[in-house]
C-alpha cells in the first residue's frame, strides 16, 4: 500500500555498488539505503510522511452516555488504553499500536504505531485530539426499555428449611449477577419474594451457561413473548430450589 512502486520504476531506483551491495534510492527524495533506513521502496522519512498525511489529527469517539463505554469495531468496551488500541489500529491498517499517553482532561492521545513490511519495520508516533459523541449502547438501551430474556426464580425449598440455605441463596444471587454483568449483560430487575428472589437477566444463553458451570440443575420453562424476524422468541424461566 504505502511503500510499494511498480516494477519498472523500481529497476531505475536500485543500483549495485562496487562491492555488490544493493543500494535503493527513494523515489520521492532520492535518499539512499546506505545512509537511511528504508521500508519497502521508500526511505523511512518519506514513508512516515506519507502515512501521517492519511491520518486525521482529531478523531471522534462514540461513547455511551449511560455506562460510559466506547464503541470499537469489536463492540462496546471500557474507555481505557486497551479499547483505544482497538480504535486506533483501525485508523492505521496493519499496524500494532501502543498508547503512550492518554489525557482525559485535555482530550489527547499519544500513540506509537509499528508497521512491518517484509523485513523492514517502521515506527512513528502521533498525537491525536478527540471529541466525544454521546450515544446509547444497545445494552443500556435494552435496560432502559425493560428488556429481559430470562427469569431466575431462586427459592428455598420450603419443605426442607434450614438457616444456611438463606446464605446460599444470597451467594448465588451475587455470583449470578456478577457472571451476567461480566459477560456483557445486565440485570433488568430483582424482586424479593417470600422464599427467595426473582432475577430478570438480559441474556438467556449466559444464564444457562452459569447454571452449567456451577452444575446446578434448575427446572426450565419457556414462555412465548413475540416474534423477531419471523421467528418465535421465548423467555426462559429457571426455577432453582435450594
Ligand atoms: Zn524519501
Ligand atoms: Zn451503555
Amino acid at each position: 500500500m504505502y511503500f510499494a512502486i511498480n516494477q519498472n520504476e523500481r529497476k531505475n531506483l536500485i543500483k549495485k555498488s562496487k562491492n555488490g551491495v544493493i543500494i535503493k534510492y527513494c523515489p520521492t527524495c532520492n535518499r539512499n539505503s546506505n545512509e537511511f533506513k528504508f521500508i519497502g521502496d521508500f526511505c523511512e522519512i518519506c514513508s512516515t510522511k506519507k502515512i501521517l498525511e492519511t491520518i486525521p489529527d482529531s478523531i471522534e469517539i462514540n461513547q455511551c452516555k449511560d455506562c460510559k463505554k466506547i464503541k470499537t469495531n469489536l463492540g462496546y468496551y471500557e474507555f481505557n488504553k486497551a479499547s483505544l488500541v482497538a480504535l486506533l489500529s483501525k485508523i492505521v491498517k496493519n499496524s500494532s499500536v501502543k498508547i503512550l499517553n492518554f489525557d482525559q482532561d485535555k482530550k489527547t492521545i499519544l500513540a506509537r504505531f509499528t508497521i512491518h513490511k517484509d523485513q523492514d519495520k517502521l515506527v512513528f508516533e502521533k498525537q491525536f485530539s478527540y471529541k466525544i459523541k454521546n450515544l446509547m449502547c444497545q445494552q443500556c438501551y435494552w435496560r432502559h426499555s425493560g428488556y429481559y430474556e430470562a427469569i431466575v426464580q431462586l427459592r428455598i425449598d420450603s419443605d426442607n428449611m434450614q438457616q444456611n440455605k438463606q446464605d446460599k441463596i444470597e451467594r448465588i444471587l451475587k455470583s449470578l449477577t456478577n457472571f451476567i454483568i461480566n459477560n456483557n449483560g445486565f440485570i433488568a430487575r430483582i424482586d424479593k419474594e417470600k422464599f427467595g428472589y426473582d432475577i430478570y437477566t438480559s441474556n438467556k444463553i449466559e444464564t444457562a451457561r452459569y447454571f452449567a458451570i456451577k452444575k446446578y440443575k434448575p427446572k426450565v420453562s419457556f414462555t412465548l413473548y413475540g416474534l423477531k424476524n419471523g421467528k418465535r422468541v421465548y423467555r426462559n424461566t429457571y426455577l432453582l430450589k435450594i
